[in-house]
């Protein structure tokens, strides 16, 4: 009896070998499978990928944020917050427009 089972097995949208690299310069910034599921709309992570993440602490209007850039070309990627629901504790919140998803890791480990 054949049973006509609909298992999508490649239903994986964003694999998790995946990087995302900046779009000025190409450095790996993110893993796909840190991404986290920040329900505002932007690309959110909870961890960067090796040195390339710069943290810039921004003092305005007596608040504290952190503005995080690439490392290497300097461009802006988003900030920093502090979120509770991450497994580190803080969030990278990301411009969709800074970061390029790679489908499988080009790093040289
Ligand atoms: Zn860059």
């Amino acid at each position: 009896m054949f049973e006509n089972r609909k298992i999508d097995w490649n239903r994986q949208p964003e694999a998790e070998e995946g990087v995302y690299t900046c779009t000025q310069c190409g450095v790996p910034l993110f893993e796909a499978g840190k991404k986290f599921d920040s329900k505002t709309g932007f690309p959110s992570f909870w961890a960067h990928l090796g040195e390339n993440v710069q943290q810039h602490l921004l003092q305005t209007y007596g608040r504290d944020r952190i503005q995080l850039l690439c490392h290497h070309c300097g461009q802006h990627l988003g900030h920093l917050f502090q979120d509770e629901r991450t497994p580190s504790g803080v969030r990278y919140c990301i411009n969709a427009e800074s970061v390029a998803y790679q489908p499988s890791s080009k790093l040289d480990s």
